[in-house]
């Protein structure tokens, strides 16, 4: 809206020239008809390390590259039309080597002659615009950085499943959602038969490679919403999400068997004349009513499998029935 011009206030009193001159901010004023520069403060004259004189004899429009012309009369002319200061950015070459990234704001000017002109005021943003852009890089690292940090906290460095800390979080917000809506989970326990045996044949390293290996057959056989963690030592576990025991045999069965099959370094010297693992399994809620005890249930379950040969794989609910009955 514009001001009542009858009211002087005291900026109406303050000269205009006197602004312009002092404004730290390159101030221009444009000819409205042929974007001719008819005057510029002497901000523009240190930012283009020039005289007046010479800016005089400029055009507007080419204070920016000339790739840039028709974006640059597109918004002179938006400028024209408005009362309020139009804002845009353009890069100015103010010498032939060194361009400045400026933000400007251009309204139409009512001089005293009755004419009228384009007001330009740029500031130069250079420096912000790199600070910002460097801030901006800082960030992505940081957050790189940190999304490394969360998958370091919940991942086993050796075998790159979960660690049994994030496992842990995991079957608690499983056992929570399982209770609530009234469905069930499967734990599967495992754990590599004889690998004492196995370590102490052939070398901690070799042990090494075949955690490494038990762990891949434990991610390929898993589905995406099991979750496959290392336990501890030579022990890992599988959280099946909305499975009871019986889908998770064979599951359990799929994984026994792809690594009694699979061709590990000296397999043969091994007591069973391959490597291979005994399993537990045990579920919510039939087995246990926190994930505490369904975890141990399946502990129980895999040491039966261990008791009763080896390379084999018990189902928690499966002892109770095979225990002799008190009489
Ligand atoms: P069982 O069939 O009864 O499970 O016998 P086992 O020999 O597998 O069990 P035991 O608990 O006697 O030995 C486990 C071995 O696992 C002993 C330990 O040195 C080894 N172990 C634990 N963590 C690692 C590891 O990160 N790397 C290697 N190479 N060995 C490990
Ligand atoms: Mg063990
Ligand atoms: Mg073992």
């Amino acid at each position: 809206m514009k001001k009542d011009e009858s009211i002087l206030s005291p900026s109406h009193l303050a000269a205009y020239s006197d602004l312009f001159d002092r404004l730290l901010d390159c101030s221009i004023l444009v000819d409205f008809d042929t974007n001719r520069i008819i005057d510029a403060n002497p901000a523009c004259e240190r930012l283009f390390e020039t005289s007046r004189e010479e800016l005089l004899k400029r055009n507007f429009l080419d204070l920016s590259d000339p790739s840039q012309s028709a974006f640059i009369e597109k918004r002179i002319r938006m400028a024209k039309r408005r009362y309020y200061p139009h804002q845009f950015e353009s890069e100015w070459i103010v010498k032939s080597e060194t361009r400045k990234l400026m933000q400007i704001s251009a309204c139409p000017l009512r001089l005293s002659n009755e004419t009228e002109a384009l007001q330009v005021i740029a500031k130069d943003i250079t420096e912000q615009r790199a600070l910002e852009k460097q801030a901006e890089s800082y960030l992505k690292e940081l957050q790189e950085l940190n999304k490394k940090l969360e998958d370091l906290s919940v991942t086993d460095e050796m075998t790159k499943l979960a660690n049994f800390r994030h496992f842990k979080n995991l079957l608690k917000q499983e056992h929570e959602r399982a209770k609530r809506y009234g469905i069930s989970y499967t734990i599967i326990f495992c754990d590599v038969d004889h690998f004492k045996h196995y370590n102490d044949r052939n070398g901690h390293p070799a042990g090494d490679d075949v955690l490494r290996g038990v762990a891949e057959i434990l991610r390929k056989n898993s589905r995406t919403v099991d979750v496959a963690a290392r336990y501890g030592g030579e022990e890992f576990v599988v959280l099946c999400p909305q499975t009871t025991h019986e889908s998770a045999f064979s599951l359990a069965e799929r994984i026994r068997s792809s690594i009694e099959k699979h061709p590990f370094l000296h397999a043969e010297s091994q007591p069973l004349g391959k490597v291979s693992i005994s399993i537990g399994l045990a579920s919510f809620p039939f087995d246990g009513l926190n994930p505490e005890d369904v975890l141990k249930a399946a502990d129980n379950a895999l040491y039966y499998s261990k008791k009763n040969g080896r390379n084999q794989i018990t189902m928690s609910d499966q002892i109770s029935k095979d225990k002799p009955k008190a009489a």
